[in-house]
């Protein structure tokens, strides 16, 4: 008989119980026993929902106060030795300064929180280990057995989750002189045997090793590691049924070392790796178990249950129903919990989604159909079909027009008329800009009152023209500093914004809004990303109105403010009806009116923002080339539209170049401005690396913090961009939006920049 099965749950609850727990816990406002009974709540919530909804093998240490990786971290001990931790076991103090840092409480030291990056290519974000070539690990947390234990308890005997080794090394950084991650290995194996032989004693007959790194781009040594480490992790509780869990791509080349693995399982992503079933199944050996990831977990797609059940008949034929688990592709981590929760969404748009408790659903009746027929699901697999045919051919979704017109994009619409050089000579003519011209990345303060009146007016508590007058007043406020300061390039501010992404969504045609529809980020942050239904386009401006208010404040130039299309398409969920390459370029032809609309009302200087394009590399670089192409081509149809003298701004939040510069160059933007004062080193490597064609400002005002740069600071930061790139083509600016910090830093940072920048030119 296959198994319904489940591979993590969100656990941040359906009202968000887990951020708020966490958040008064750390304001000292509850003790760390109410933290950790709200946290058990959640866990018995979880597992009694998922057995309620007929899932066999229900997972146990997918919850985490923060990071299932930080909580790896914790199990081995490697606590680095800034933390100053000593003792037994972690406590939760030290566990949170690692993800927080330690910081202003009195006489306290100043310690870094670990870094923080994102979990393979989700929107997930873990803590980095640390680890140095002396580095020692032991068993140090208990949270996994413990949870296992609890859960028993609670009559559910349960399939326990943890990070495999290699995974684990490959995901951490190595502090001090480099060295081989991997050399560690026979150093962390001890504390999973450890732990392994803890499952067995306690009861457990399946355990879940996530090596989600089996999809990556692996070196042969690395490659090798895996088939001597599984042997010891078996040989250590030969009791134990070892699920090796892969998922977010193909295994592709390291299919072999997967399936050579002395486990009893085997997991594949058969959504983001559809291709691989019969390659998996011509290599899984005869008493391997397969996990078939049929249900995204990633997505908020009801499932299509005849091509997913199709797939599973495939694998059936070939190793018979015993050796089959039916599963979600991931975690269902990464999918807001309740759809039952979204009360305004309509039904038409509800009958195409599945949040993670719908999903259980789909699992179990996959299941069901597999091992009891399919005659006995056949009501359920009609509704699923009916709402299959309605998604295909809903006219919400299928907008001849926008189709006939991404159909008609032509090589000039993604080409400036002239090049750089050029275009930068008219452009100079018409704005007359002094060298480093000074500005800022978009937006400035959101203070309370802003976001007061943004939450007033969703509410109906105030009118439009009362709205339109704030943001009006906003806007003059932020104008009027700017020119009395004397920065060169004016914002608006963007006060009208509650979030880059969401702001343009909420405006477009093809986006819908959840209510509760949150999912982790990080920690205890969560996101409600947009969803992309259907075909983009735009019924109206989307930010004219308000650019036309500030540019009539100011003889200085303004500059528009618009989220790139990469950037929209990252931060949303994505239809999944059509390549994300065509969902994107509708996108692209929206922002594009926008600019042209921009344009027209007189604003010569237009930003397109592109923070997310890095972040949407596939995991596998062979698919590099393929993504920077559209998405490269994305940027330009929406930027090239516009006159030569019109200039053409984007930004990014990173400073790591060196491996897409060649995608940004082709961009072609006017200007760039980028994150860099943090690390003068980088600044000065991607420079001198890279001969950036068109004109560059190198963040040198570090807005992820309070502190006030000095003028002294930003104009030797501006020296040492001097000598990379040409004076006339560099920018003075922020590294990024001011929406985080308050008036009064931005205020004499600013004017500190501007003074730096106006110190610097003189010496031209
Ligand atoms: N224009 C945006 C802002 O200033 C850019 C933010 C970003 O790149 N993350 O807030
Ligand atoms: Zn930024």
């Amino acid at each position: 008989m296959a198994i319904a099965s489940v591979l993590g749950f969100p656990r941040i609850g359906s009202r968000r119980e887990l951020k708020k727990a966490v958040e008064v816990f750390w304001k000292g406002e509850v003790t760390e026993d109410q933290l950790q009974r709200t946290a058990q709540d959640l866990r018995h919530a979880n597992w009694r929902l998922q057995r309620e909804h007929g899932i066999e093998h229900i997972p146990a240490n997918d919850f985490s106060l923060y990071d299932q990786v930080l909580d790896t971290t914790a199990m081995l001990g490697a606590i680095p030795e800034r933390f100053s931790w000593r003792g037994n076991t972690v406590d939760l103090d030290t566990y949170f300064a690692m993800a927080r840092g330690n910081s202003g409480a009195a006489g306290e030291a100043d310690i870094a929180p670990l870094e923080m990056t994102k979990w393979f290519d989700t929107n997930y974000h873990y803590l980095v280990p640390e680890f140095t070539s002396a580095q020692n690990f032991r068993l140090a947390s208990q949270k996994p057995i413990e949870e296992f234990e609890e859960a028993k308890q609670a009559g559910v005997l349960t399939r326990p989750v943890l990070i495999g080794p290699l995974t684990y090394l490959l995901l951490g950084k190595c502090l001090g002189e480099p060295f081989d991650r991997l050399s560690l290995l026979d150093r962390v194996l001890p504390v999973y045997e450890q732990v392994l032989q803890a499952f067995s004693a306690a009861g457990a007959q399946w355990i879940q090793i996530d090596e989600p790194a089996l999809v990556l781009d692996l070196e042969e040594e690395v490659r090798s590691a895996f088939q001597p480490a599984y042997e010891r992790l078996s040989a250590s509780a030969p009791e134990l049924s070892i699920l090796v869990a892969t998922y977010f791509g193909e295994l592709a080349e390291n299919l072999e070392t997967a399936c050579r693995l002395p486990i009893a399982g085997l997991h594949v992503d058969l959504v983001h790796g559809a291709g691989q079933l019969e390659a998996v199944l011509s290599t899984l050996p005869g008493a391997m178990h397969l996990s078939l990831g049929l249900v995204d977990g990633r997505n908020i797609w009801r499932t299509d249950l005849d091509k997913a059940l199709s797939l599973a008949r495939q694998a059936e034929l070939r190793i018979g129903p015993d050796r089959m688990l039916i599963a979600p592709s991931c975690s269902l981590l990464h999918c807001p919990l309740d759809l039952d929760l979204e009360e305004t969404l309509d039904g038409e748009l509800r009958s195409w989604l599945a949040f993670a408790t719908q999903k259980l659903d789909e699992i179990a009746l996959l299941t069901r159909a597999l091992n009891e027929g399919e005659a006995t699901v056949a009501q359920e697999l009609a509704a699923n079909r009916e709402a299959m045919a309605s998604r295909g051919k809903s006219r919400r979704v299928h907008q001849p027009e926008v189709r006939s017109r991404t159909a008609a994009v032509t090589l000039e619409m993604l080409r400036r008329p002239l090049s750089y050089a050029e275009r930068a000579r008219l452009q100079r003519e018409k704005l007359k800009l002094p060298l480093l011209p000074t500005t800022t990345i978009g937006s400035f303060p959101q203070t309370r009152e802003v976001r007061r009146a943004r939450a007033d007016f969703k509410a109906g508590r105030i009118d439009t023209a009362e709205y339109e007058q704030f943001i009006q007043r906003q806007i003059e406020e932020t104008v009027r500093f700017q020119e009395e300061i004397g920065l060169d390039v004016l914002v608006h501010g963007e006060a009208e914004r509650n979030d880059m992404v969401e702001y343009f969504g909420e405006q477009l045609e093809g986006f819908a809004f959840t209510r509760h529809g949150w999912v982790q980020s990080y920690g205890s942050r969560c996101v409600k990303p947009p969803i992309i239904y259907g075909d983009v386009s735009r019924p109206r401006p989307m930010t004219v109105q308000w650019l036309k208010y500030a540019q009539a404040l100011s003889p200085k130039p303004v500059k528009g403010m618009l989220t790139g299309p990469v950037t929209i398409l990252q931060w949303s969920f994505v239809r999944n009806d059509q390549p994300y390459e065509t969902t994107c370029r509708q996108i692209a032809l929206a922002i594009r009116d926008e600019v042209a609309d921009l344009e027209a009302a007189g604003i010569s200087m237009i930003q397109i923002d592109e923070a997310a394009l890095r972040e949407g590399l596939p995991l596998r670089k062979r698919d590099w080339a393929a993504y920077l192409e559209w998405a490269v081509e994305s940027f330009r149809l929406a930027s090239s539209g516009v006159r030569n003298d019109t200039q053409i701004h984007t930004h990014m939040c990173y400073s790591e170049f060196h491996d897409i510069f060649q995608a940004i160059t082709e961009m072609d933007a006017d200007v760039i401005s980028i994150e860099s004062s943090r690390s003068r080193m980088e600044l000065l490597q991607s420079f001198e690396d890279f001969d950036y064609p068109n004109e560059i400002g190198p963040g040198i005002y570090d807005i992820h913090s309070p502190r006030v740069p000095s003028r002294e600071e930003m104009a030797s930061l501006l020296r040492l961009a001097s000598h990379a790139v040409k004076p006339e083509r560099l920018w003075a600016n922020p590294d990024c939006g001011l929406k985080t910090r308050g008036w009064p830093e931005v205020r004499e940072s600013l004017a500190n920049m501007v003074h730096a920048a106006q110190e610097v030119r003189a010496e031209f």
